[in-house]
């Protein structure tokens, strides 16, 4: 099957399938483009000339399905997690070029808040956020990059505020700043399909999911050292901003409504100053709307793949993982396993914690459960789950800072804010809805009728038979 490791073709592929709709011109780049694309969420993606009178056209909701995310990378449904597990355990190093598309246009004195069309989404958001942007920058200690989507605020003419997550970026943005020294970033915008699916990977601090996405694609992803700092970026990207984030300056972000589809306070965040916009000469706004099937997929597709990928080191047994859009692909992880030890499911229940820490509530589950069908799950954990030999109970453990249920009764402090170092904790809860590996008769054997999966209907449908003059005339 053919893979589209480029956004312009993908994109067209879309449109050629009526999976990619335009808009007429001078939609409202605030509410309206993100209301748009919210109504034809999961069933089209929609382009947008002309939003609000701005030259540069916006695109949203091309991921925004697990079955078009597989077709991006050329592979059947069913493969998509095994497919970017090979590609996360073996990444291809990047080819440095020094000629790029993403280099065409370059504007050294611009106001960011007119240059480019950043969407407005949510009722209650603070203002225009970039939402698409990959983040990319090295770790200070090793030089190796490190890629991830951050929310960002548009401040002012060159300033952006960032929520920065406890991972990878973080800890490199803390290394700089103890250091006294600015970290250098780039924010890319418009980048292929599976190129922003690696940027998703749940992988190791100094692997870089640059790495990923060259796996991905089948060859090393080209890149391009930005113009005023070392960060090497897709060449093929549509839109590069190059900035740097200073050392102990914070200015307030939020609020903004996030993928648990609730609202992110307001608080004092790290800043981006920007330093050059770099971009193609016509170049494509991708903005992804918060909480909708595009944000979620992207999210919760890699992290299944990688966490699929951390179980099975120490449990070998662990068949399938899912992250269901309910649990907002990130806080409920069903696991299946082929379970050989009554105790193994406790086992696989302590490793899912420690795979993410915004894992909070997990279902193992047996064989023939489909993890992928929440109803099947619900069905293991009516039928099979005791909570009093199949609960397990972690409380005060890290969470997502995300999750609303974890800012209730915390410390807060003089700001008036819950400290960094208390958010996010939440309770985790563990549900072994495995059947007994022994049992008498057939007190867990599923009900099934002999014949049920080689129905052949074709065969035995009459569509001629007059159902309703047989009713009348007997
Ligand atoms: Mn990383």
């Amino acid at each position: 099957m053919k893979k589209f490791s480029q956004l312009r073709p993908w994109l067209a592929h879309l449109a050629s399938t009526n999976r990619l709709v335009a808009t007429k011109k001078n939609i409202f780049l605030k509410h309206e483009l993100a209301a748009i694309a919210k109504k034809l969420d999961g069933k089209s993606g929609v382009f947008f000339p002309d939003p609000g009178g701005h030259s540069i056209p916006v695109v949203s909701g091309f991921m925004s399905s697990r079955s078009w995310i597989a077709e991006a990378m050329g592979v059947e449904e069913g493969a998509l997690l095994h497919s970017f597990r090979l590609a996360a355990d073996n990444p291809l190093p990047c080819k440095l070029v020094d000629d790029a598309p993403c280099q065409e246009v370059v504007h050294r004195d611009f106001d960011i808040r007119t240059l480019l069309p950043v969407p407005t989404h949510s009722e209650h958001d603070s203002g225009p956020y970039i939402t698409a942007g990959l983040v990319i920058a090295r770790n200070p200690k090793t030089g190796i990059q490190n890629v991830s989507i951050n929310r960002i605020q548009v401040n002012s003419k060159d300033r952006m505020a960032v929520l920065i997550l406890p991972r990878h970026l973080h800890a490199f943005q803390q290394a700089a700043e103890e250091l006294n020294q600015s970290l250098p970033v780039a924010v890319v915008i418009g980048v292929d399909p599976l190129t922003l699916l690696a940027s998703q990977a749940i992988a190791p601090i100094d692997s870089d999911e640059l790495e990923i996405a060259g796996a991905l694609h089948g060859e090393p992803l080209e890149v391009i050292s930005c113009l005023t700092n070392d960060v090497r970026v897709p060449a093929n990207s549509e839109i590069v901003i190059e900035g740097h984030i200073p050392p102990n300056v914070r200015e307030l972000e939020g609020p903004f409504g996030e993928y648990p589809k609730y609202y992110s306070s307001q608080e004092k965040r790290q800043v981006i100053v920007v330093d050059a916009v770099t971009h193609r000469k016509n170049p494509i706004f991708h903005t992804i709307v918060p909480a909708e099937l595009e944000h979620l997929l992207l999210g919760s597709i890699p992290r299944e793949a990688t966490i699929l990928s951390y179980l099975r080191r120490s449990f070998p047994g662990v068949l399938d993982v899912h992250l269901s859009l309910g649990g907002v692909g990130r806080y409920h992880l069903y696991v299946q396993i082929k379970k050989t030890h009554e105790g193994l499911p406790k086992n696989v229940i302590a490793g899912a914690f420690s795979s993410h820490y915004d894992v909070k509530h997990v279902v193992v589950v047996d064989e023939d459960v489909d993890v992928h069908v929440p109803s099947q799950v619900e069905w293991a954990i009516a039928t099979r789950f005791q909570a009093k030999r199949g609960l397990v109970v972690i409380h005060d453990a890290q969470g997502s800072v995300l999750d609303p249920s974890t800012t209730v009764g915390l410390p807060i402090d003089v700001d008036g804010v819950i400290p960094s170092h208390y958010q996010g904790m939440s309770s985790k809860l563990g549900f072994d809805a495995t059947k007994p590996l022994v049992y008498e008769g057939h007190v867990f054997t599923k009900v099934k009728i002999p014949g049920e999966d080689e129905v052949d209907l074709e065969a035995v449908l009459d569509n001629q038979f007059p159902i309703s003059s047989y009713l009348k005339s007997n």
